[in-house]
């Protein structure tokens, strides 16, 4: 039986599982006992594995960290590489946000693009090849990790006790395939506040906004003390700007809310940081001279709208991967402290190391100091290597689109073993909506995926 033909007979199926998959809420959470990640995910992962076994894989819960489903023989094996969790939800979705309504052929819903719709797809590759009865040579096995978006303790647990695939791919960002990743850091700035303000100005009391590192924050406010009444200069600031700003009065204190658009901590000129936004608009105000005043002015200096690192000191690029890309996604300021956290991609044939002296020279004598908190190194397979060229292959058949493989700042589960690559879901053409407001992915783009992938696991695995 062909394989895609088997797809476009199960399709009713395909949609079903994606539906169901959607409308469980597995954002990270509380751990309880032997839910690692909380209660979301794992109702997610023991779902999933349910699923696989109705489907008539063998399966594996990997100490509620993660979990396989496999079929087929052979000393090799061909991976896959999805991930259950998905970011919170954010603000304002035309439809909500796990109900996976379908509105002019499309299912919407937190995850339906990154990564449950891919990871049901690939499932349902996996499906239709076995129920085809294609002569493979490789064992094929989907891992499902549980703490993509966060600390990816999920998927390193799984390798630290089962034995990774020989070669995989994962259906986690773009097509066509992906050989090469930017290198990701996580840090946080942080300055102590000493000195208490003057008593002329404004004060500030506290800023807050944002929810992860690698989120272009869509809100952020900032309470302060001011004798001046501030809804003209904030409405006409608004305006000149093209921002959205808004001021409520709560007794003496005045409140700024700041609105942005939210997107993929890699993608940040496809949003709009509203932390920023507000930051660069406090400095333009008769602020207390102090610590915090210091802070703002270094930040509109220094950060601003700037997505490329270019004044603060890391603007690196390379000809395999072009410009560093810099977020500024979460800020918690009183009046002790701030800590800005920030997540940048560097370029490929850069190091880290170049990243933080670029910094550190900026920031000598602010009194902003830098915390570490996580590297993930770069990632670089040559165009010519065979799992890039067989991907690159299945695309351009499937497609008729010869373009070249790609690199991206976006980090996936390529990069947590050897010989893997990032492989779709996303197409050239189409809108980056992970992370963001009414993520959706269309039926015919699911089903479309699905004959991608299990050509390529044919390729891979025959
Ligand atoms: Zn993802």
């Amino acid at each position: 039986m062909d394989f895609t033909k088997r797809i476009d007979e199960m399709k009713d199926q395909i949609i079903q599982s994606t539906q169901e998959i959607i409308s469980i809420k597995s954002v990270k959470d509380k751990p309880k006992e032997n839910m690692p990640f909380g209660q979301g995910i794992n109702d997610c992962l023991e779902h999933t594995i349910n699923l696989c076994e109705n489907l008539g894989f063998e399966t594996k819960n990997v100490d509620h960290y993660a979990a396989h489903a496999e079929f087929g023989h052979g000393e090799e094996v061909v991976g896959i590489l999805a991930h259950l969790d998905v970011v919170p939800e954010g603000d304002n979705w035309t439809y909500p946000p796990y109900a996976a309504e379908i509105h002019d052929d499309k299912i919407y819903g937190r995850g339906t693009i990154d990564d449950k719709g891919p990871a049901i797809a690939t499932l349902y590759a996996m499906k239709a090849l076995k129920d085809s009865g294609v002569k493979l040579n490789k064992k094929i096995r989907i891992i499902f990790g549980t703490d993509e978006e966060s600390g990816w303790e999920g998927i390193n647990y799984y390798l630290q006790h089962e034995k990774a695939p020989d070669l995989a791919f994962t259906p986690d960002a773009d097509f066509p395939a992906i050989h090469g990743e930017k290198g990701i850091l996580i840090f946080d700035f942080v300055k102590n506040f000493k000195s208490t303000p003057e008593n002329t100005g404004i004060k500030i009391l506290k800023i807050n906004g944002g929810n992860r590192p690698n989120m272009v924050p869509d809100y952020c406010e900032v309470h302060l003390l001011s004798d001046e009444d501030l809804k003209q200069k904030v409405t006409t600031y608004g305006k000149e700007n093209n921002i959205k700003l808004e001021v409520v009065q709560q007794e003496k204190i005045t409140i700024i809310k700041s609105f942005g658009v939210s997107a993929h901590g890699s993608l940040p000129h496809a949003g709009q940081n509203a932390i920023s936004q507000l930051i660069v608009f406090l400095n333009t105000l008769d602020l207390a001279d102090g610590d915090i005043s210091d802070f703002i002015k270094v930040y509109t200096d220094k950060i601003s709208m700037d997505y490329y690192g270019e004044s603060i000191g890391c603007g690196l690029t390379d000809e395999e991967s072009g410009k560093l890309v810099f977020n500024v996604g979460v800020i918690n300021l009183n009046e002790e402290k701030v800590n800005l956290s920030i997540n940048i991609r560097y370029p490929i044939t850069c190091t880290d190391t170049q990243v933080y002296d670029g910094m550190n020279k900026e920031l000598k004598g602010t009194g902003i100091g830098i915390v570490e908190i996580e590297h993930k190194n770069p990632i670089y397979l040559p165009k010519d290597h065979e799992l890039v060229q067989k991907l690159m292959k299945v695309y351009r058949d499937f497609t008729g689109d010869h373009s070249e493989a790609i690199t991206i700042g976006g980090g996936t589960y390529a990069r947590a073993m050897e010989n893997a690559v990032a492989f779709g879901p996303l197409f050239p053409d189409q809108p980056e909506l992970a992370h963001q407001k009414d993520e959706y992915i269309s039926i015919d783009d699911l089903i479309k995926i699905t004959k991608i992938y299990a050509n390529a696991l044919y390729e891979l695995a025959k």
